[in-house]
C-alpha cells in the first residue's frame, strides 16, 4: 500500500492542501473518495492554483481494517509521545514518523500562500456530515465558507490529534466526518467535501455556481435545521475492563437530557449529568472515548 494517494500540481501560485484519508484503519472511504477525485482532476492539473496532495494514514491498520494496532494514530501527535517515539516499538510511531516527514517536506519546500490540512474520517454511529476544528483567525473565514456544522473546544478532551499538531504550526486545518463507516454515501459526501474545500481555499477556481450548488446539496441533504457551531463540553473516558456499552439507538447530534441513560458498564448505568447533544457515541470495539457531549454556541 502506497503512502501517496495522489498529487495535483497547479501552474499558478496558490495554497497547499494536504488531505489525509484512513488515519483510522477502519475508515477507508476517505481514501476511496480522494483517489476518485484526484484521478478525475489529474488532466485539468494545469488550471489549478497551488498544490494538493492526498496521503494514506495508518497503512498497517488499513491492511487489517482495524482502527489502530497499538495506539490510536490520531491521539499521539504530542510531546508526551514524541519523547518516547524512538524508544518504544509501536506500529503507529512508524506511521506517524512517515506522515510527519511528508507533511514537513511539503510545508518546508513548497511555495504556498496558505497551508490547509483536511483530515477525512467516518464515524461508528449514523451522522450528518460535520467538521471538527479550531475557530480562530486562521480558520474562521474558511470554516464559514464551507457551511457545514462544526465543533470546537476540543483542547483537553481530544488531544494529540494530527489537526492540533498542524494548527500549532500556524496553519489552517480541520477534520471532516462524512457519515457512518460502511455507508456508501460517505464516499459521495467525502468527494463533495474534497471538491468544495478545493474551491473555498482558492485551489480550484473553475467550478461553476450550478456545480457548487449541487456539491453543497450533497452535504446538506440530511441536515435538519439546527445550530451551526457547537462546543465540546464533556468526554466520557472508558477505563480498561469497565465493560462499557453504549446504549442502542443514538445518532450523532441527538438531543439528550440530564439523567438519561447513555451507556452501561459493569457497575451499572451511566447517566448524563447535563442537557446537551450527544456527540460521537461509540458503537465499535476499539477506542476509549465512550461519547462526548456538545452544546450550541451562540454567535
Ligand atoms: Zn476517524
Amino acid at each position: 500500500m502506497e503512502r501517496i494517494i495522489g498529487e495535483l500540481q497547479g501552474k499558478k501560485a496558490g495554497p497547499l492542501l494536504i488531505f489525509i484519508g484512513g488515519l483510522h484503519g477502519n475508515e477507508a472511504y476517505g481514501i476511496k473518495a480522494l483517489d476518485n477525485v484526484f484521478k478525475k482532476l489529474k488532466r485539468q492539473e494545469a488550471e489549478f492554483c497551488g498544490r494538493a496532495i492526498a496521503i494514506r494514514g495508518n497503512i498497517e491498520a488499513l491492511k487489517r481494517s482495524s482502527r489502530y494496532i497499538d495506539f490510536d494514530l490520531n491521539r499521539i501527535w504530542d510531546k508526551h509521545h514524541f519523547n518516547t517515539i524512538d524508544k518504544l516499538n509501536v506500529v503507529e510511531y512508524n506511521e506517524l514518523k512517515e506522515l510527519m516527514e511528508i507533511m514537513d517536506a511539503e510545508l518546508n519546500t513548497v511555495e504556498y500562500t496558505q497551508a490547509f490540512l483536511l483530515d477525512l474520517h467516518t464515524t461508528s454511529a449514523p451522522t450528518i456530515p460535520f467538521i471538527v476544528t479550531q475557530y480562530d483567525n486562521h480558520n474562521q473565514l474558511f470554516i464559514n465558507r464551507l457551511n457545514v456544522p462544526f465543533i470546537t473546544g476540543l483542547s483537553g478532551y481530544l488531544d494529540g490529534t494530527v489537526l492540533s499538531w498542524f494548527c500549532r504550526k500556524g496553519h489552517c486545518g480541520l477534520a471532516f466526518e462524512a457519515g457512518q463507516h460502511h455507508s456508501r454515501t460517505s464516499i459521495i459526501k467525502h468527494e463533495a467535501f474534497v471538491m468544495l474545500s478545493m474551491f473555498h481555499t482558492g485551489f480550484y477556481t473553475g467550478l461553476h455556481q450550478s456545480e457548487l450548488n449541487w456539491l453543497q446539496n450533497i452535504l446538506d441533504d440530511e441536515l435538519i435545521p439546527k445550530h451551526q457551531h457547537y462546543s465540546l463540553v464533556e468526554r466520557y473516558h472508558i477505563d480498561a475492563d469497565e465493560d462499557f456499552k453504549m446504549a442502542e439507538g443514538f445518532t450523532n447530534f441527538q438531543r439528550i437530557y440530564k439523567g438519561e441513560v447513555l451507556a452501561t458498564n459493569k457497575y451499572g448505568e451511566i447517566l448524563s449529568d447535563m442537557d446537551g447533544n450527544i456527540f460521537m457515541p461509540l458503537y465499535q470495539d476499539q477506542g476509549d472515548d465512550g461519547f462526548f457531549i456538545i452544546e450550541p454556541v451562540d454567535r
